[in-house]
C-alpha cells in the first residue's frame, strides 16, 4: 500500500540564504545537525489544534558542511498521533530535492523518508522538511526546525570558473570516464592495477612522482606498453602553492615525462595548489593542470565499499561520477588495487563507459 509519493517541489527556494563570501578549503565536521518540531499548520479539516500533539517532523543531515555540486542525503522522521494513511514529505531550501515515500513504523504512527539535496552555490543554505500527514480523519502539515548547512566552494578564489571546470575535468570533454592514479606503488600493486585496467579495456592517466618513476623504469615501461598514459606529478611531490617560481619550474622539469602529446601536470596537494600563477607556470612548460571530479580518498585508507559509494552516489565532499568525469586514486591506496574492479563496475552501473585503451 502506498502511503506517500515522490514530491518534487518547484524551485521555490526562498529559504536558501546565499552568502557571497568565498569559502576556502573543506570544513567537513561530520557534526550531526538535528532539529525539533515546530510550526504545525493544520489543514482546514484538521481535527486537532496545531500543537505538538498533532505530531512532529524531524530533519537530520549528519553533516554541517558539504561541497558544491555534491548530492547529499538527509533523513526525515515523522510522528503522528494516529495511524498515517497518506504522507507527503518534502525538503525545502535544497537544490533539486527529492524524497522517497514514507516508510512507516510497525504501529503506522511514525515513519522515515530519505531525501537528497544537491549542494548549490557556495554559502549557507537552510534546509527544512515538511510533512503533510493524513490519518483517521486527521490531517496536518508539519515543518521541521531549520538546519543550516554550509556549502563549501571548491573553486579556488582567484581562478575563473571556466578554467576551474576545465581543470577539474582534466580537459576531458569526451563522454568517457577517466581513471587516474597518482604517486607511487609497490610492484604487486602496480602490476595488479595494470592487469585490471587491461582486462577492462580501460585507459587511465597515471601521475607518478618523478623520482619514483626514474627508480622504477620497468613499471613505467609496463604502463606504456599497456597503452596507459603517463603524466607529470612533479619531481618530488613538492607543494607548488608555496614554492618559488624557480622551484616550481624545476619540479615540473624533473617530473615524469608525459607519454602522449597532450601534457598534464597534477600538482600535489589537491585543489589548494590550484592558482592562476600555477596555471601560467605550467602553461609556460606546455602543461595543462589536471584535477579530478571524484575523489575516492583512497590514500586515507577508504574501503572498497566506501570508494564504490563515492563513485556511485557521491557524498558530502565528492559528487557522483558523471560523463567526462575524472576519478582520483593512488597507486598505493590501501584498497585501490584490490578494489579497482568494484570501482570500475560502479562506473558502469551508472551507465557510463571508461576511456578505452585504443
Ligand atoms: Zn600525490
Amino acid at each position: 500500500m502506498g502511503v506517500g509519493h515522490l514530491r518534487r517541489p518547484g524551485r521555490s527556494t526562498a529559504l536558501v540564504v546565499l552568502a557571497a563570501g568565498l569559502m576556502a578549503g573543506c570544513t567537513d565536521s561530520g557534526a550531526r545537525a538535528a532539529t525539533t518540531v515546530r510550526a504545525a499548520a493544520p489543514a482546514p479539516n484538521a481535527a486537532a489544534p496545531a500543537t505538538a500533539a498533532m505530531g512532529s517532523v524531524r530533519l537530520v543531515t549528519g553533516y554541517s558542511a558539504i561541497n558544491e555540486g555534491t548530492v547529499n542525503r538527509v533523513t526525515v522522521t515523522v510522528r503522528f498521533p494516529v495511524a498515517i494513511t497518506s504522507a507527503d514529505i518534502a525538503l525545502i531550501g535544497a537544490s533539486a530535492p527529492h524524497c522517497t515515500p514514507l516508510v512507516r513504523g510497525a504501529d503506522h504512527t511514525s515513519g522515515t523518508s530519505t531525501c537528497w539535496n544537491t549542494a548549490g552555490s557556495p554559502g549557507t543554505a537552510t534546509l527544512l522538511a515538511t510533512a503533510r500527514l493524513t490519518g483517521r480523519g486527521r490531517s496536518a502539515t508539519l515543518t521541521s526546525a531549520p538546519v543550516p548547512v554550509t556549502i563549501t566552494r571548491r573553486v579556488p578564489p582567484d581562478v575563473p570558473v571556466a578554467t576551474y571546470r576545465r581543470t577539474s575535468s582534466c580537459g576531458n570533454d569526451s563522454p568517457y570516464v577517466w581513471l587516474t592514479f597518482d604517486d607511487y606503488g609497490s610492484t604487486p600493486e602496480v602490476r595488479s592495477i595494470l592487469a585490471t585496467l587491461r582486462r577492462n579495456d580501460a585507459r587511465a592517466l597515471i601521475f607518478p612522482i618523478g623520482t619514483w618513476a626514474r627508480a622504477n623504469p620497468s613499471l613505467i615501461e609496463a604502463m606504456k606498453r599497456d597503452g596507459q598514459v603517463i603524466d607529470n606529478h612533479t619531481a618530488t611531490h613538492a607543494d607548488l602553492s608555496t614554492a618559488s617560481t624557480a622551484t616550481v619550474l624545476r619540479e615540473i622539469d624533473h617530473g615524469a615525462r608525459p607519454s602522449t602529446s597532450v601534457w598534464f601536470l597534477r600538482p600535489p596537494g589537491g585543489a589548494g595548489a590550484f592558482s592562476t600563477r600555477l596555471t601560467a607556470l605550467a602553461a609556460s612548460r606546455g602543461y595543462s593542470l589536471c584535477f579530478w571530479t571524484v575523489d575516492t580518498r583512497d590514500w586515507a585508507g577508504t574501503t572498497t565499499s566506501q570508494m564504490v559509494q563515492k563513485v556511485r552516489y557521491g557524498d558530502p565532499m565528492t559528487p557522483p561520477v558523471e560523463p567526462g568525469g575524472v576519478i582520483l586514486m593512488h597507486l598505493h591506496g590501501r584498497h585501490t588495487a584490490a578494489g579497482l574492479q568494484a570501482v570500475i563496475d560502479a562506473v558502469r552501473v551508472r551507465g557510463l563507459r571508461l576511456q578505452p585503451l585504443r
